[in-house]
């Protein structure tokens, strides 16, 4: 593949040229017990990297630091939505996670055991994590907005004996009640949770089973000694399992592990993110996503950053809060989502102007594509277009970014719209789903040619299902399947289309829904849209789309006429709309991702199957009315009067 850069096509071809000579220098910038005595080896389909290395990821991430004199340095900056301020130094996070350590060893936590982190993004939750990955043990986060039954699937999965979580988590100036979930969780009989351990932050009333449930202060007192060691780990021992965002109900727990993780997202840290220790870095994920343990608490701590955690709703206690965040702390870069991005620009970008955005160096964003329209009001509405918003693309699975602008090595053009070019180390093709490789422009599924550090190499507790989902997905290739739909254009640009088994098939035409939803982004008064195809006699499918409109803009059937012309100028007449549907908001997993399958089965007059990870049932039942409503319309006319070609 030829890139348009000179410099990332250098980087490229080192790596392709001789990818263990690569990885092996990148993993040399790390500090180990012990090197490895092989870069690599490959047992199709799983595989080791730097094998017999010995590390550990926790101690990489504080004592490294302490040792060469960075003790006062702040490494962890917490703030929430009430404006609670904490701050801890390298020296402090350390002081703080040997405490954990010792009391998880007290409870008789070992290597090799599994805890559940069901906590809100607080010190003591990051601080755990760290504790765990330091005596060897593998903790199991999951993401505190989550319902009883995901709770439980995970729990079940992980075969965690103890679990921790807190009495309440902070949102849009509520408290949610966290312990009564577990509670709820743990009735289900079958499951290997023996304690659970509550930090309370404001309650009285915490219910408490006897026998079984401790508060943090008691879990501390456990610590059987002062101990303040760590477990030299082999580099390709587990350092975490995280359930990926697939929404089938047995969730799978991809594995990461202390040697290959920390040199991916490490590697990437400084590659793509260009961060560097002093850097005060906000990524405003939740430690119950893959991006909260790779670029909240992992990598910055192992480049030496500050890291900046938010509890709370991004526009709460208003749509000024980020930015006042930024101008508080001097936060030079920050990792975003669409689906944040979208939300504050229903505000406008009048919110921002009241704080003084200077220290910021530059803006990313991943979990879906930054549409156009998005990605322009804060490039240039919001930013004024002095420093960089970039787009950029990974996976739980791949444990850091894959595509994206390597900007800590030279930055790219920015293409709105595209994720950006393969990053050193990356070798990924475009093929049909029978393994031809897909030419410049022309659609097919993303693959990845070759395992690199951080890619997951195992599935916990299901190797067979490892190699099927996502190995042996195109036949005789060896290649690993993403399942995101997405085209090369002649500069080695990757354009996301959406995922491949939801792409709309229009006659003898193949549309992505992220293709339909950026070109309804286009229109002014839009702020949202989430498509699916429904099946139509004439063409095969049509597109069903669900449009949130930016506040001060009211539905009218004049505003659905121009949404629908705005959708044929910009994909011409094969994008047929068989209805356009307004409404407040979209279906969305608890991570932001629009879940164009339960608009299926509402478009479908299906159960919209397992929603245990959806942000709020009540869009479902408003998806469902504003459709009901749609089909009385154009119940009895022929679709061909209703559609806007
Ligand atoms: P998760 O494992 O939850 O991080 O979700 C990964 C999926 O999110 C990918 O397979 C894509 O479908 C989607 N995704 C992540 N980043 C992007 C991006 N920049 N553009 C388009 N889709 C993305």
């Amino acid at each position: 593949m030829e890139l348009i850069n000179p410099i990332a096509q250098r980087w490229h071809r080192k790596a392709t040229l001789d990818p263990e000579g690569f990885w092996a220098r990148a993993a040399d910038q790390l500090p180990w017990f012990r090197k490895w005595d092989r870069v690599f080896e490959w047992n199709f389909p799983t595989f080791r990297w730097f094998l017999g290395a010995q590390t550990n990821l926790a101690y990489n991430c504080l004592d490294y630091h302490i040792n060469r004199g960075w003790g006062g340095h702040t490494a962890l900056i917490y703030i929430n939505e009430r404006g609670e301020r904490r701050l801890f130094t390298y020296a402090q996070l350390r002081h703080e996670v040997e405490r954990i350590a010792a009391a998880l060893r007290g409870m008789g936590i070992q290597k090799g055991d599994r805890i559940t982190i069901y906590m809100p993004l607080c010190p003591e939750a990051v601080m755990l994590m760290l504790a765990t990955v330091r005596i060897g043990a593998i903790h199991s986060v999951v993401f505190a907005g989550f319902g009883a039954g995901a709770l439980i699937d995970r729990i079940q999965a992980s075969g965690s004996r103890l679990v921790f979580t807190a009495d309440v988590t902070f949102r849009k100036g509520k408290e949610v009640r966290l312990k009564e979930i577990v509670d709820s969780a743990l009735e289900t009989t079958g499951h290997s949770v023996t304690q659970v351990i509550v930090l309370r932050r404001t309650r009285d009333d915490v219910p408490m089973t006897p026998g079984r449930d401790i508060f943090w202060s008691e879990f501390l007192a456990r610590a059987a000694d002062q101990w303040g060691g760590y477990i030299s780990m082999e580099a390709n021992e587990p350092a975490y399992i995280l359930a990926t965002s697939g929404t089938t109900a047995k969730p799978k727990l991809a594995v990461h592990t202390h040697g290959g993780y920390s040199v991916g997202i490490y590697s990437m840290g400084r590659w793509c993110f260009n961060m560097r220790p002093t850097d005060v870095w906000w990524s405003t994920s939740d430690i119950g996503w893959v991006v909260g343990h790779s670029y909240i608490v992992y990598a910055p701590l192992l480049i030496g950053c500050t890291t900046l955690a938010y509890e709370g709703a991004l526009d709460h206690p208003g749509p000024e809060t980020p930015w006042q965040i930024v101008e508080e702390f001097g936060v030079t870069g920050i990792f975003t989502s669409p689906t944040a991005v979208r939300l504050l620009m229903r505000y406008g970008e009048g919110p921002s102007r009241k704080s003084n955005l200077s220290s910021l160096e530059r803006v990313f964003c991943a979990g879906e594509v930054l549409n156009a329209p998005a990605w322009e009001w804060l490039q240039k509405q919001v930013l004024n277009d002095q420093i960089p918003v970039m787009d950029h693309w990974w996976q739980t699975e791949t444990g850091g970014p894959v595509i994206g602008n390597p900007y800590g090595l030279t930055m790219i053009p920015i293409k709105p719209g595209s994720a950006g070019i393969p990053l050193p180390g990356m070798e990924i093709a475009i093929m049909t789903p029978e393994g031809e490789l897909c030419a410049p422009g022309e659609k097919g599924i993303l693959v990845i040619q070759r395992p690199f550090p951080s890619l997951t190499p195992a599935l916990w507790g299901e190797p067979e299902r490892y190699g099927w989902d996502y190995w042996k997905r195109i036949p005789n290739k060896n290649v690993y399947f993403t399942g995101d739909s997405a085209h090369l254009d002649e500069d080695g640009y990757v354009w996301f289309a959406g995922r491949a088994d939801e792409v709309i098939k229009i006659a003898a035409h193949r549309i992505g829904t992220i293709e339909v939803e950026s070109a309804i982004l286009k229109h002014p008064a839009v702020t949202e849209a989430g498509v699916t195809g429904r099946p139509d006699p004439v063409r095969g499918e049509i597109i069903s789309a669900f449009v949130v409109l930016k506040h001060g803009y009211e539905p009218s059937p004049q505003l659905r006429q121009e949404v629908l012309e705005t959708i044929r100028r910009e994909l011409g007449p094969v994008a047929v709309v068989g209805d356009l549907n307004f409404v407040n908001m979209l279906p969305k997993t608890r991570s932001g991702k629009i879940m164009r399958r339960v608009l299926k089965a509402v478009v479908l007059d299906k159960e919209p199957g397992d929603i245990t990870t959806i942000e709020d049932e009540g869009s479902v039942g408003e998806a469902r009315q504003a459709w009901q409503q749609m089909k009385a319309e154009i119940t009895g006319i022929p679709a061909e009067d209703v559609i806007s070609s």
